[in-house]
């Protein structure tokens, strides 16, 4: 089979890999038919995971077919569609009783980073009863390749853990793909106010059409003032960091109000500075997650229903065969307008 593969920082190619096949009886074996890249993957290819091996296929989001089951996979059969998330997880373990997915002892995070990955025509799922969904009949699947990840990482990342709530304000740092999805799965609450930071303005009049109340150019104007000015001088509820260098959290640290959150989503690969000189007093509360994806079957509720829009957060296609040009298009974001590409195994 065809996959992506990682040769160290800087160094991908598609070429030929042997298919996978199923090693454990828990394991699946899927045929991917959708599947994107991560800003993560970004983060790999510039060397910042160095746990990513050369060899590995990259990957950790899309949706497929099962091809083949092992013997103990009792929710799945060959020729089901079925969505995979980015975390793996046994759901037997204690981090999987207490909902903890990302810390799965045997799973975690682990596809297109530990084990290979989604960017190829076939992947290997471990724990398959607890890592896939089953796609209802008749579903927009490109729509659906958002749950694997982003969709669940900003809501849980961001509006759970940021506790936004009726009425309250919030600011979202970076109007990324991620950044994003915290702005769409926001509105669940009805915030007043979603302010959205981000030095683009495209990427900014994309999060006013997804429901901004006011978007602020931090590369033209300073964001904490400006924050001030919109909430009476009190800063934000909750502030949403989805960006994931020293700069935007510590954004966060200035406008967030007495009482609020700083709900960090970004991967730092860098420490910032913690300014508990002001923020001793302040009452507030930082969170940091890892996504668990416990939230997926809700998500998918709300997408099956139209509550929840997630096919506006793709602005390109390609085919799998053509990934290489698909990362020169997401690698250039800004210059592409990109936010997510979808890659389609034909
Ligand atoms: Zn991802
Ligand atoms: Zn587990």
């Amino acid at each position: 089979m065809k996959a992506l593969v990682y040769h160290g920082p800087g160094k991908k190619s598609w070429e030929e890999k042997p298919k996978p096949t199923i090693q454990q009886p828990t394991d699946a074996l899927v045929r991917i038919t959708k599947t994107t890249i991560c800003g993560t993957d970004l983060h790999i290819l510039k060397g910042d995971v160095p746990e990513v091996i050369d060899g590995r296929i990259l990957g950790h989001e899309g949706v497929g077919v099962i091809e083949e089951t092992g013997n103990a996979v009792t929710s799945f059969k060959k020729g089901d569609r079925v969505i995979i998330s980015c975390i793996t997880s046994c759901g037997k373990c204690d981090y999987c009783k207490k909902g903890m997915y990302s810390h799965c002892e045997n799973g975690g995070w682990i596809l297109g980073h530990l084990i290979d990955g989604t960017q190829a025509e076939y992947v290997r799922i471990p724990h398959a009863d607890n890592s896939l969904y089953h796609i209802p009949p008749g579903s927009d699947e490109e729509a659906l390749v958002m749950l694997s990840d982003i969709l669940p990482t900003g809501f849980e990342c961001g509006v759970l853990n940021g506790k936004v709530q009726p009425g309250n304000t919030v600011a979202i740092v970076g109007s990324g793909p991620i950044g994003l999805a915290s702005l769409l799965t926001a509105q669940f609450y009805a915030p007043a106010e979603i302010i959205m930071i981000d030095p683009d303005d495209n990427r900014l009049e994309v999060a006013k059409k997804f429901g901004a109340t006011q978007t602020i150019n931090n590369s033209k104007q300073n964001a904490i003032e400006k924050v001030k000015q919109l909430t009476s001088g009190k800063g934000v509820d909750t502030a949403i960091e989805a960006v994931g260098i020293p700069a935007t959290f510590e954004l966060c640290e200035f406008i967030v109000a007495p009482g609020g959150v700083i709900a960090n989503i970004g991967v730092h690969g860098k420490s910032a500075v913690l300014h508990l000189e002001t923020l001793w007093a302040q009452n507030i509360t930082i969170t940091t997650r890892l996504v668990d994806t416990v939230t997926t079957p809700m998500l998918l509720k709300t997408i099956q229903s139209k509550k929840l829009d997630s096919k506006k957060l793709i602005t390109h296609n390609f085919k799998l065969s053509d990934i290489i040009n698909a990362y020169e298009t997401f690698g250039n974001a800004a210059r592409e307008r990109a936010l997510k590409v979808i890659l389609t195994n034909e």
